[in-house]
């Protein structure tokens, strides 16, 4: 492998804790109403979140309080909610030592292009990440793990497959995604298995941003 020159991320539950995003829209929406939150709260969880095809639609659903109007309205606030959301501890350190170390960074990201946009905006990292693929721009059949997506993005950046990793907390979407274009992954737990990690194409595994740092950096001090 030649030396690292880029780093792409996957966006939801890799770089931050997606769940928060959700409880606002959740709470937002449930003060509007003058329901109590945990009603939908309570069928949250990562397993559902990603299980799901209609994440939103379900939450309704498992509180009995499904209608089209409401499930329009929290659409609308899942695309425009402002809140304020913050990158898993770690995250942080590794988008300061990247640059410092010639390293480019990007993110692919799945998912209607207006709620991921939002999110980024949300975070406040639309200047810290140099290229931003939203999958779904490119059409609605090529999110992860289709190729297209990863091969746009090292394209963007200017890099080849064995000069960038790929980090996503998704052992189909992202890893298998990025081993089709033979781009080494890097999943990201968070400890979100309860049981065993589902078998996958990653190079390596990490826990956390602090392991991933001793994975690419050594352990490098960040000298801000
Ligand atoms: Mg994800």
């Amino acid at each position: 492998m030649k030396p690292i020159k880029g780093l792409i991320f996957d966006l939801d539950y890799t770089l931050y804790d997606e769940s928060r995003y959700f409880l606002a829209v959740i709470k937002e929406f449930s003060k509007k109403h003058n329901f109590s939150h945990e009603q939908f709260w309570d069928f949250f969880s990562y397993e559902n979140r990603i299980k799901s095809k209609d994440i939103l639609g379900d939450i309704l659903r498992s509180a009995d309080r499904y209608n089209e109007a409401y499930h329009e309205e929290l659409f609308n606030l899942y695309r425009s909610i402002t809140v304020s959301l913050e990158l898993y501890k770690g995250a942080d350190d590794i988008l300061k030592l990247a640059p410092k170390n010639g390293i480019k960074t990007a993110i692919i990201t799945n998912g209607n292009v207006q709620v991921q946009k939002n999110k980024i905006r949300c975070l406040g990292i639309n200047e810290r990440i140099e290229t931003i693929v939203c999958a779904r721009e490119l059409g609605s059949a090529f999110d992860k793990p289709h190729p297209l997506p990863f091969l746009t993005c090292i394209k963007k950046m200017g890099l080849s497959s064995d000069e960038v990793f790929y980090i996503g907390d998704n052992p189909t979407v992202d890893m298998v995604g990025a081993s089709k274009v033979e781009i080494p992954g890097i999943l990201i737990t968070h400890d979100h298995f309860k049981s065993e990690i589902p078998d996958c194409s990653a190079k390596y595994i990490v826990s956390n941003f602090h392991d991933l740092k001793t994975l690419l950096f050594n352990g490098q001090p960040d000298e801000d």
